[in-house]
């Protein structure tokens, strides 16, 4: 069955770009033949947010709002939307119009031909600061390297996922979730349409530098072990030239005696650069032992008001 499809929209704060999305999200559907439904997922907005839906319900039934208990994070609340979404499609898009809602109906074509997951990649990003655009463009590249998934590059939460891939991921319930990583993980049949990411409509952008690194290291973790491995490679190659060094100090001293051997700037440089080293790595394996703490305990992903 294609009749139906869920638009999930997560969103924090997001008082002045609602209305607006819903006009256009409304335009959109009026031109096709799907049914929609609204689902809106409220991620422990503390302004007018959700005020202003409800006025919009009054008018519209399609309107559903998810309320979470408090703010969980984007990727928790896009959870959520899925969870709860009933359709034989979902289509999950940002609240602030940097997804065009007009794409919508690209993404929809494609699933009518068969695609179970549509994703809408970016071909050029609007009104970002060049350090998260940079951010952005360095991450998906060293991402696209280390994990053996497939991701796409420059492909955000913005996609549709037809309704074998949703029961799909009801099954993945890992606390640190990074969604288009696990939507391509889990197969199925796939593929992109492009678009031109708008700048946002009005507000602020939820995702200040710190979280999105946050989200990086999520990724990275929930996806590769890559860092632990190369930390053993350092120390092999590490150790290998202490040994070549100490061979060539103790072989020169046979072959001169009383050769003088200065070197205090280079011995207390040496050490200060391996304790960064080493606590480094001990970050590093601590990245990945919160987060197996963290799932051990299973608690759930979210709850809802
Ligand atoms: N968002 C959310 N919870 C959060 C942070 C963001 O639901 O903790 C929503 C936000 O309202 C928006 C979407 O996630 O609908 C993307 O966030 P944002 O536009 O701020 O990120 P950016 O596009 O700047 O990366
Ligand atoms: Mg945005």
């Amino acid at each position: 069955m294609k009749n139906s499809v869920a638009i999930v929209v997560p969103f924090l704060n997001e008082e002045e770009n609602l209305p607006e999305l819903y006009r256009r999200l409304t335009a959109v559907f009026e031109k096709r033949s799907e049914t929609a439904a609204f689902l809106f997922v409220d991620d422990g907005s503390t302004d007018g947010s959700v005020h202003a839906l409800e006025k919009l319900r009054q008018n519209d039934p399609r309107i559903r709002i998810l309320q979470l208990s408090r703010n969980f994070g984007h990727q928790i609340a896009i959870t959520a939307g899925m969870d709860y979404a009933d359709a034989d499609a979902v289509v999950i898009i940002d609240a602030d119009l940097q997804d065009p809602p007009e794409t919508i109906a690209d993404l929809l074509d494609k699933w009518h031909d068969g695609f179970e997951v549509v994703y809408a990649v970016r071909k050029s990003r609007e009104g970002e600061t060049w350090i998260k655009r940079f951010l952005a463009a360095s991450f998906y590249r060293i991402f696209h390297q280390m994990a053996k998934v497939n991701v796409p590059m420059d492909a955000g939460d913005f996609r549709l996922v037809d309704r074998k891939v949703v029961d799909a991921l009801k099954n993945v319930r890992e606390l640190h979730r990074f969604m288009r990583g696990l939507t391509c993980w889990v197969g199925f049949r796939q593929c992109a349409v492009e678009y031109d990411r708008a700048a946002r409509h009005a507000g602020e952008t939820k995702y200040p530098v710190w979280k999105s690194l946050r989200l990086a290291a999520d990724a990275i973790t929930s996806f590769s072990a890559l860092p632990l491995r190369l930390m053993t490679v350092m120390g092999a190659l590490i150790a290998l030239c202490g040994f070549i060094q100490g061979m060539w100090v103790i072989v020169g001293r046979i072959i001169n005696p009383d050769s003088y051997v200065s070197g205090w700037a280079t011995v207390v440089a040496l050490i200060l650069f391996m304790a960064g080293v080493q606590l480094l790595c001990l970050g590093l394996v601590g990245q990945y032992i919160s987060r197996i703490f963290d799932e051990t305990k299973r608690r759930p992903l979210y709850f809802l008001r």
